[in-house]
């Protein structure tokens, strides 16, 4: 077998799991490549829009001094209740916020993933794109030794591969670490555009005094109609990024196109004026992982581990993805690099990649929301039973009425008990409480 197709280690996908683990491999002295289907990492990709810098520190010490391509500091977040024709805010701003590196930036895949992978690069991996993987070559005890990719002649051999892959985990299905055909309640389905306005524009309707400040919106009620979901609205540098997602099985059983529910979103009169004049840029529609912990594919065989969306590693709870790619990225790096010591491969010793895991916020949080999707699936009324009470209350709230008060927070009560009985509150909380793992 030529050298040229022989590595000590292959990533397939170049997204923030993919790319961290080559990044770290690459580093440590072995001889990586990583594949990605696109035309470029990050072509294909679609997320919200928030980077956690504190995962992005973790994969590169004083990544400020390599000019990452953000877009505005997060200064300013919460969320936003919507009522069919009201809003709650509950937004938290502070200075801390303005320190740099901030903790978290809005940013836009296609140019952040270009530029991970140019990091990668220059540690020493060999990045392909334009290449799919279509399989996992394995010996015959069944240990994973290459890839196949679709290039002529496109076998590829290393002694442990990292699969990237994303949430489409066809590799990951077909080598039986994960169940084929997601089913629709534990997968979501987003969609998002990209509106460009000018600067100026951006900063006067969010209330920013200049792209040191940046605003990151989570909605929820009205937004998805109701049904369990957010949607979410971030402010770039002269662009926003707006878009819903809910599970899957919420757009069958209500027969709802996604585009329609992304329209009607922008329509609401929260959102219209904040919108207004744009220019629409992107529109993309991705899928989110929303197993949770307990249905998690195995994430190591022998040769092999799986990292990133691909394996569900999501904390929708927090719209945290990247950064747990990243991290799983790391770990399984640092596996790859122990196993490289040791010549040893096998599934046995690649456990310490789960070990990580299980050591670090990944699994930790990933544990404590297992139950999150169960909540949303079993609860589909709460988002609007509670979202609308809320703006209700505050309409009540706010305004005066020549009544006393008194009367005015039993007719707050009282429009609760319209909605839910007593024993449903007590259910929703007892069940809220479980799915948030308290
Ligand atoms: C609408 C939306 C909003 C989100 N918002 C946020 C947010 O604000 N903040 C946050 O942190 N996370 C967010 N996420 C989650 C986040 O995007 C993911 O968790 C994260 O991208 C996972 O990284 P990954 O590397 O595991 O997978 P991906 O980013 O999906 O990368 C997988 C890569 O593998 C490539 N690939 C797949 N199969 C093959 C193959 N066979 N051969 C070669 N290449 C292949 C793909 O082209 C892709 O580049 C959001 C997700 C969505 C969909």
């Amino acid at each position: 077998m030529p050298d040229t197709l022989k590595f000590d280690a292959i990533v397939v996908g170049g997204g923030p799991s993919g790319l961290a683990s080559a990044i770290i491999m690459a580093r440590a002295g072995l001889k990586v490549v990583l594949f990605e289907r696109g035309r470029f990492a990050g072509s294909k990709n679609l997320f919200g829009g928030v980077l956690y810098t504190s995962a992005i520190q973790e994969i590169l010490p004083g990544f400020m001094a390599k000019n990452p391509p953000f877009e505005r500091p997060v200064t300013e977040q919460g969320y936003w209740l919507l009522s069919p024709d009201s809003v709650v805010r509950m937004m938290h701003r502070s200075e801390q916020y303005k320190v740099e590196p901030a903790a978290a930036y809005t940013g836009l895949r296609a140019r952040f993933d270009e530029w991970f992978a140019r990091q990668a690069v220059a540690e020493g991996a060999l990045v392909i794109a334009k290449t799919a993987v279509i399989d996992v070559l394995r010996d015959n005890r069944d240990r994973v030794i290459g890839v196949r990719t679709d290039r002529p002649d496109g076998d590829v051999y290393a002694p442990v591969t990292i699969l990237s892959e994303g949430v489409n985990n066809l590799l990951t299905q077909k080598l039986g670490l994960a169940q084929g055909d997601l089913p629709p309640r534990l997968v979501a389905l987003s969609v998002k555009e990209v509106i460009g306005l000018p600067q100026a524009t951006i900063e006067q309707r969010f209330g920013l005094t200049g792209l040191k400040e940046g605003v990151a919106i989570d909605l929820f009620g009205d937004a998805t109609l109701g049904l369990p979901g957010t949607a979410f609205l971030y402010s770039n540098k002269t662009s926003i990024s707006i878009g819903v997602g809910m599970l899957l099985e919420m757009f069958v059983e209500h027969r709802l196109r996604p585009h329609e529910v992304l329209a009607r979103f922008k329509a609401h009169p929260a959102i219209r004026p904040l919108l207004a004049g744009g220019e629409s840029l992107e529109y993309g529609a991705h899928l989110i992982p929303e197993f949770g912990y307990d249905r998690m594919p195995k994430l190591y065989a022998d040769g092999v581990m799986v990292a990133g969306d691909a394996a569900g590693m999501v904390d929708a709870m927090h719209r945290e993805g990247t950064n747990l790619a990243m991290m799983a990225g790391k770990f399984a790096a640092e596996a790859a690099i122990e196993a490289h010591s040791s010549k040893d491969f096998s599934a046995r010793h690649l456990q310490a990649y789960r070990d990580k895991l299980e050591a670090s916020f990944v699994m930790k949080d990933l544990k404590q929301y297992r139950r999150m999707t169960d909540f949303l699936d079993g609860t589909p009324h709460f988002m609007k039973t509670y979202v609308d009470f809320v703006n209700d209350a505050a309409m009540r709230y706010f305004n005066a009425h020549d009544m006393p008060k008194r009367d005015m927070e039993k007719d707050i009560v009282r429009s609760l008990g319209k909605r839910r009985s007593f024993l449903g509150v007590a259910q929703d909380v007892m069940r809220l409480m479980r799915g948030m793992g308290l």
